[in-house]
């Protein structure tokens, strides 16, 4: 796994003036982890080379006092694919996850989950793109090639074992990893599982250790759609339900109040 390597992401930032631009620009410039900002007034878009994970971006640049969306991420490298899946679940657990494919054997996936007990938690790709019974119907660890269950840094593993995320004392988990085994064209139509407890990597010594990092029930899912690269999503987040940019930042990513309708929208048509 290397963190270090720069992403680009493509935030949409509500600027009207010279002196927005600059401020948006003195937020980001120079700070740890940003390699390079570029900020286009006339589009209210701004381009962040970085090794920070998206969400930390965005807090930078919120800090201005301005809004801001994330509308694309990308590598340096020709982009071979992205993904998100949409995370709802039990109570108020929450999330949205990006997959962007940057090489054959590098895998990005970037997200933030809100809603969590402080402290790490197992995130897997599960095998089937099944909600009907909530998490439950998502079927096991995706595992194409008949291995013990593993972390993500063992050669024995399940291709969708992606060890744990950490969520801080407010409940976020927010993070931005690599993976050599994930693919997003073989993940896409699957499933993302965050569960309530910490993935002991197969090494906890207990009879689950081996099938499933013992890490507890499935606490929030959601399908694994494919989705917009950088550069391709020019207007909305999510055509899916018709809200437009704005009012999708003020909407709860997931679940219950995410449509306009009050209806819900399945995670399947992001
Ligand atoms: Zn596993």
């Amino acid at each position: 796994m290397d963190t270090k390597r720069p992403t680009k992401l493509e935030f949409a930032v509500q600027m009207t003036c010279e002196s927005c631009a600059v401020a948006v620009r003195a937020a980001l410039e120079s700070k740890p982890g940003v390699k390079t900002v570029s900020v286009d007034l006339g589009k209210e878009e701004v381009m962040v080379e970085s090794a920070l994970t998206s969400a930390e971006v965005q807090a930078l640049i919120e800090s201005t006092g301005r809004r801001a969306v994330l509308k694309g991420i990308g590598g340096s490298e020709r982009d071979l694919g992205a993904a998100v899946a949409m995370m709802a679940g039990v109570g108020a657990v929450q999330g949205v996850v990006r997959f962007l494919q940057l090489s054959e054997d590098r895998c990005l996936v970037d997200g933030t989950i809100d809603g969590l007990e402080p402290g790490p938690h197992g995130l897997h790709v599960h095998t089937l793109g099944d909600l009907t019974q909530d998490c439950l119907s998502c079927g096991e660890h995706f595992n194409p090639f008949g291995r013990q269950h593993g972390g993500p840094g063992n050669s024995e593993r399940h291709v969708g074992d992606l060890g744990n995320v950490v969520a801080g004392t407010d409940g976020r988990a927010s993070f931005r990893l690599e993976d050599s085994q994930l693919k997003v064209w073989d993940v896409i139509g699957r499933s993302l599982v965050v569960d309530g407890g910490e993935d002991d990597l197969g090494k906890g010594g207990n009879p689950l250790s081996k099938q499933t990092g013992n890490s507890g029930a499935r606490l929030a899912c959601g399908i694994i759609a494919r989705s917009a690269g950088l550069f391709q999503n020019s207007k909305q987040i999510c055509a899916c339900d018709g809200v437009t940019l704005w009012e999708e930042r003020d909407r709860p990513i997931a679940g219950k109040g995410r449509s306009k309708t009050g209806t819900e929208t399945p995670a399947a048509n992001l």
